[in-house]
């Protein structure tokens, strides 16, 4: 016997795929989605079809939080002071926190698990976390979405190669790793994990361009983060290649060979348009975190040149240490404000489409169209809406977690 039809109902549908539509349905057969449009339509195909009603609501699919370190989500309070610290500031005072209150133990885990339910409560059907320990592993079967765990490498010294790599090499093989970021991994423990990651077919998050300093370190061997880095006796020129003249973050990845469609390239602050190029010729992925650069004052990514330039990006939350609150709809109400040049629908796309794209889960999710997972959210409470231009606008502006519910097949 095959399984019940059962069409969900709504003043609005947002598909991710097409227009705004008035009066939608999805329609789901099983966990799938067998077909979307106006009611009226799709009723008559389906006439047998079980109809449920979300009245005020807007039907869209579930979000993605591209990037998040829940390991360091015991350490909000961080987060809570007025910003006025620049970039090092910030991560002296995180290490010292971070080691005071411990990097492991019942806190931490269970701030973590915490920080991932209020994710699926604001509306996230799937997370990619980043995290120095393995405790991310042992959270997969506590989320009703996709999580996608990572454990990070760093290390610039020679020195600290050896047993990087020692590490790395004896990591199981279930276990996707990563690089943290240029200004503070070894290029060859960058191309190690990123070899490692291609082999097993892992995605490939990285931090990049987050800081101004990033370049200043890459291209000149000096700047903030380099004094930060000789300071702790991290620092080793490992930057300065002859006749090698990098022009910023991503064109060093570049010369590193790790940017492909796996690789994410989380911030991407600071990169030229010559460098957004780049990232489209290598098909790589861009993660935005505006409520992070925003604590931190790292400046305002170039969003409407990737838009320009065919890239779509994600929106990440990062962590509870550099940002006031992990939400995607305020990383997207971030981007509004920062960029009111930006169409509310492509800013919905990023927190949808873009984030899909990132994780490769565009099959699966980010859109409500045939085939696609009927696991999505109702979201409620924007009654003031009368035309499809508004929809996506006052999403943007004023949808949050006390507005959503879940519809599962
Ligand atoms: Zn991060």
């Amino acid at each position: 016997m095959q399984p019940p039809i059962v069409l969900h109902r709504a003043p609005w549908l947002l598909s991710m795929a097409g227009p705004v539509i008035a009066d939608g349905a999805v329609v789901l057969q099983d966990d799938t989605i067998i077909t979307v449009g106006c009611f009226h339509e799709v009723k008559v195909q389906f006439p047998e079809a079980k109809i449920v009603d979300h009245p005020g609501c807007v039907l869209m699919p579930g979000l993605i939080n591209a990037h998040i370190h829940l390991e360091l989500s015991h350490l909000a309070h961080l987060a809570k002071d007025i910003p006025g610290h620049d970039f090092t500031g910030w991560l002296t005072t995180m290490l010292a926190e971070r080691e005071k209150l411990g990097v492991v133990g019942p806190a931490v885990e269970e701030a973590m698990r915490a920080t991932l339910q209020d994710q699926f409560a604001d509306g996230v059907i799937a997370v990619a976390d980043i995290g120095n320990t393995s405790l991310n592993l042992a959270l997969i079967g506590t989320f009703p979405g996709l999580l996608f765990p990572f454990v990070e490498y760093l290390g610039l010294t020679r020195a600290s190669l050896v047993p990087a790599l020692k590490k790395l090499g004896r990591q199981d093989d279930q276990v996707a790793c990563t690089a943290h970021a240029p200004y503070s991994t070894h290029p060859e423990l960058i191309q190690a994990l990123k070899r490692r990651a291609d082999a097993f077919g892992f995605l490939f998050p990285i931090h990049v361009a987050e800081p101004a300093a990033e370049s200043d370190l890459l291209c000149k061997g000096r700047g903030e983060l380099a004094r930060f880095l000789r300071e702790r006796g991290f620092y080793q020129d490992v930057f300065q290649r002859p006749g090698i003249d990098f022009g910023g973050s991503v064109q060093y990845l570049h010369s590193l060979g790790v940017l492909n469609e796996k690789t994410i390239c989380v911030h991407g602050v600071h990169v030229s348009a010559e460098e957004i190029g780049l990232l489209r010729t290598n098909r790589a992925k861009v993660c935005l975190c505006p409520g992070s650069n925003r604590f931190l004052q790292v400046g305002k990514a170039p969003v409407a040149e990737y838009l320009d330039q065919g890239i779509l990006p994600a929106l990440g939350t990062d962590s509870a240490a550099s940002n006031q609150e992990l939400s995607i709809w305020r990383e997207m109400r971030i981007i509004a404000e920062d960029h009111p040049e930006i169409d509310p629908y492509d800013i919905l796309r990023m927190a949808t489409v873009g984030g899909a794209g990132a994780l490769g889960i565009e099959g699966r999710y980010g859109s409500l169209t045939r085939g696609r997972k009927g696991h999505f959210i109702a979201v409620s409470g924007i009654p003031e809406v009368e035309k499809e231009q508004e929809v996506c606008e006052v999403l943007v502006r004023k949808g949050g977690r006390r507005q959503i519910q879940w519809v599962r097949g």
